[in-house]
Order: C-alpha cells, then structure tokens, then sequence
C-alpha cells in the first residue's frame, strides 16, 4: 500500500449524534488521541484486510444482510487503512461534511485501547491547531477514514497550519540554541576578559620574543583549561605570547623553568628557519616578566609534567 500521508477521520457520526460528536472531540483533544469504532472486530494489530472483512462479518449482523457486500468491504478498508496509519501522517478531523475541527500529527502507533468505553481502535495524535474551519460541502465525506490528497490540504488551507506550526517549532529551536549561545557568550567574554588582563600584566608584549602588536598576541593559559578548570581566572596562570609562542607552549615544544628560563624540547626539529629562530634559539633565554602576576611556579611544573619536559 501506498503510503497516504494525509487522513480525513471523523470522531463520531455528527449526523446521527451532534451531541455525541462533542463529547468524544473533547476526549481527543484531551487525551491526545483520536479513535473509531467497530470495537467488536478486536485489536486489530495483526490482521489482514480479509482477517478485518471475516470479523465485521461475524460480528455485526448488518453486514449479513442482502446488499451489504459493498458496505462491508468500504468498511473493512477504512478500519484497515487506520491501522496502518503512519507514525507522522497528518489527521483532519471532521465535523459532519462542512466543518474542520482540527488538525493534528500522529504520534505514534495504533493501538486497541480497552479501557476506552467506545471507540477503542485508537492513534495517538498531536493537536497543532484546534481552530474550527468551516469548508465546503464534502459530499464523499460520510465514511470515517478517507485519505485526503495534497491538493485537498492545500484546499482546505491545512498546508499553511502544517507549515506555520512547523516555522513555530524551528523558532523554539533557535530560541533554545540561543540560551546555548549566552553560555558561550559568556565564556567568550570571560576569555575576552581573560586575554585583556594578561596582555596588560605583560604590558602587551610577547613573554619570549620581541612582538608587541595586539593582532599577533594571546593570553594563553600555563596550565590548560581542561586539566583544572577552578585556575582558569587566575592571573598566575596565564602568560602573554604572541601566536607562534602560544602554540609552541601549548604543544609543549617549550616549557619555562622555575628560574623562568626557556627549556625547548630535545624532541624539536625544524628545517625551518623561521622556527628555528623564533623557538630553537631561545632554549636557556629568560622570560620578560610581567608587573605583577608572576607566572605560578607550581603551574609552571605542571605544565612541564602534562608535556614530559
Ligand atoms: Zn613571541
């Protein structure tokens, strides 16, 4: 079978029973659902349109009456086709032949609900919108489940609801991911913050080299972030370098002693000249140090110990 993304399915028989119809339209909104009747056939889980056919048979007297092949079989196919309704699909509910009471998603699988007094072949249902339309007459709409074209939604204007509803559930999305992004916001001004007081603890300068433009200079962290999150703030550990430096230091290419010496790694080789005078060269030299937050001694051997220096 194809699959009909699309349902028409009718709460009750307004015709017969207008007050009846209200009364079962309120279950649904309320508990999220909608259902059909034709309880005696049973959980219809496992059966086969014939299975379906044998049991509306056996069990309604009306469909044993002369001139009932017909029906049984409209009958038979409605209850069948719920069944297979897909989790997603679009459901219309109708009231009558003029009027749209609502439109929901389905949420899930069919089930036979036998708590339920009447109607206990039921979808879960998502109710996006509730408004009730007026429509023009829909003459074939007597029987409960008929699947409804594309064309028809659109018709009908539910395409726009199914659409708006969707725009709405994107923006709750964004609006979510925005709270995500105040976070970082934050910690984006907090490493905003983080940099500016460094730089100005070494006078916006390079600790190992001789670079002073801002562009090229970063407030970079002696112990990471990852290894000890509670020293992320301190001044101590935090040592100005311009971008070479930072990612020598922080590859652990070089570390600094306790006498804040330079020590480069053994492990470093370069054919490049520009690395070798930059890094290579300063094995043994003194770091410039800062007005007032000396680089923490205990910070500076781990350092060391997280890169084996
Ligand atoms: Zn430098």
């Amino acid at each position: 079978m194809k699959t009909i993304n699309y349902w028409k399915i009718s709460p009750w028989d307004w015709g017969k029973d207008p007050q009846g119809w209200e009364k079962q339209w309120n279950a649904c909104l309320k508990e999220k659902m909608i259902a059909i009747g034709w309880d005696k056939v049973g959980d219809l889980q496992e059966l086969s349109l014939e299975q379906i056919k044998n049991r509306l048979f056996e069990n309604y007297e009306e469909y044993r009456r002369r001139n009932y092949k017909t029906r049984l079989t409209l009958d038979a196919k409605q209850i069948f086709y719920f069944k297979e309704i897909k989790d997603g699909a679009i459901v219309v509910a109708n009231k009558g032949q003029k009027e749209i009471a609502g439109v929901g998603q389905v949420d899930g699988n069919y089930y036979y609900n036998r708590r339920a007094d009447v109607h206990k072949h039921t979808l879960p249902v998502k109710w996006l919108d509730t408004e009730r339309r007026k429509i023009r007459r829909q003459m074939h709409w007597l029987p409960t489940v008929i699947p409804l074209t594309k064309q028809k939604m659109r018709e009908f204007g539910i395409l726009k609801i199914i659409k708006e509803v969707r725009i709405q559930k994107y923006e709750a999305g964004i609006k979510k991911g925005a709270t995500f992004s105040q976070r970082v916001m934050k910690t984006r001004e907090f490493q905003q913050a983080f940099r500016n007081a460094i730089l100005e603890n070494y006078q916006r300068r390079c600790a190992v080299c001789d670079v002073d433009d801002d562009a090229f200079l970063r407030g970079c962290h002696i112990v990471p972030v990852k290894n000890d999150p509670k020293i992320a703030g301190d001044p101590k550990n935090g040592i100005c370098l311009c971008v070479i430096h930072d990612v020598a230091f922080e590859k652990g290419i070089f570390s600094i002693t306790d006498e804040y010496e330079v020590r480069v790694s053994d492990s470093f080789k370069t054919t490049s000249r520009v690395l070798a005078s930059a890094i290579s060269k300063l094995n043994g030299k003194k770091i410039r140090l800062p007005s007032q937050y000396y680089p923490n001694k205990l910070y500076l051997k781990k350092h060391r110990v997280i890169h084996g220096l």
